[in-house]
């Protein structure tokens, strides 16, 4: 953009890069252009507003766009009144391209019923957007996702085939096909094409169990809701909380790419008056999900300032172990979350987030030994 060059020079030092943000003079300045700007506090604001008219637009454009934020980023400026004309070039692009999205799915759930298919619903991040009734801009993946019976695959492959989205698996290879969930494409949608992904299963990952959150998605998505006059199904608030949250801890290692802009899922439904903060604590227990629920919650609450109440995550930092993993995964000082990744890590994540035990307490503490000497 033009205008409003910034003095970086003189001030370089305060800036670091991570893989999850900037961090300035101590803040983590990519969790406060995520937020839901009627959010941010007044200091937060004015602290923003500072940081903005101290390096510029240039900065904020670059810095948006490396971390793929820039909806949100350009929503929040524009509320705080910063170049708003440019911001809102930004963001009108995504309002556009969001509602032709929402256009798409709305005609697709519209027919549903004629290929008999009875358990597809619309999850993740677009299916937040949705729920919470947030800002239709305020979105910038390249795809959706839905989560599906995978008994109902052929039907899917049909129903979907009939608005040009085809897989890229050949129909007659399908019946063998054992992966976790199909992508499909069509050339033509949404300004140079769009993806749908079909997920089968609650994460898609290799060797997790999850047949208990399995047993809970197939029930929960059949008791799925619609909003107002769309088709557009979606899971109950809580569920969705829940199947989001799994999805990042057990999925993303709660912190692994895109990083922050995941939280914002949590983030947007944990405000929402309907999530059942009872349930969530007690299907963290029956589905046998050692702490990944509540961490997940900790830190979206600590990261976001989110008002979830301490009940949900104090089991993520009962005991000295949890506490030090919590210290791992973020950073209370510059709000910065753990963005590192490698095999090493990922299986401390893993065996971290799992009931206590000893041994794996005995193989945690040889991984962090291990890990500080790398
Ligand atoms: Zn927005």
């Amino acid at each position: 953009m033009n205008g409003n060059a910034s003095p970086i020079l003189n001030r370089k030092r305060e800036i670091q890069t991570e893989g999850a943000g900037v961090v300035y003079e101590g803040k983590n300045l990519t969790s406060l252009l995520l937020r839901q700007s009627e959010t941010l506090s007044d200091e937060e604001r004015i602290f923003l507003v500072e940081c903005y008219t101290h390096y510029g637009g240039d900065f904020f454009e670059k810095n948006t766009s490396d971390n793929k934020i820039i909806p949100f980023a350009a929503h929040v400026l524009i509320d705080l009144e910063c170049d708003v004309d440019f911001w809102r070039e930004k963001h009108n692009f995504y309002v556009k391209r969001n509602q032709a999205i929402k256009d798409l799915l709305e005609s697709i759930f519209a027919t549903m019923s004629d290929f008999q298919c009875e358990s597809v619903t619309l999850t993740e991040n677009f299916a937040v957007l949705l729920a919470t009734n947030t800002c239709i801009g305020c979105f910038s993946s390249g795809d959706v996702d839905l989560s599906a019976d995978i008994s109902e695959r052929g039907k899917i492959v049909d129903w979907f085939r009939s608005f040009n989205f085809l897989s890229n698996d050949p129909p007659q290879s399908i019946r063998e096909y054992s992966g976790q969930s199909m992508q499909f494409f069509n050339p033509d949608s949404i300004d140079g094409g769009f993806w749908i992904n079909v997920i089968w299963k609650p994460v898609t990952r290799a060797f997790l169990v999850q047949d208990k959150y399995d047993v809970r998605l197939s029930k929960d998505r059949l008791l799925a809701r619609t909003l107002g006059k769309s088709s557009i199904r979606i899971l109950d608030d809580t569920s969705l909380l829940y199947f989001c949250a799994l999805h990042i801890s057990a999925g993303h290692y709660f912190t692994l790419t895109p990083g922050l802009r995941l939280f914002v899922d949590i983030d947007r439904l944990a405000r929402s008056p309907r999530i059942d903060w009872d349930n969530i604590v007690k299907w963290e227990l029956e589905d046998n999900a050692g702490i990944r629920i509540s961490m997940m919650m900790y830190l979206v609450a600590k990261v976001f300032n989110t008002p979830i109440p301490e009940k949900v995550y104090s089991k993520a930092l009962q005991s000295r172990r949890n506490r030090r993993f919590a210290r791992y995964l973020l950073n209370r000082n510059t709000n910065e979350v753990q963005s590192n990744s490698s095999r090493l890590r990922r299986l401390y994540v893993e065996l971290a987030s799992d009931d206590k035990n000893l041994m794996t307490n005995f193989l945690i503490r040889f991984l962090r030994l291990v890990m500080s000497r790398i």
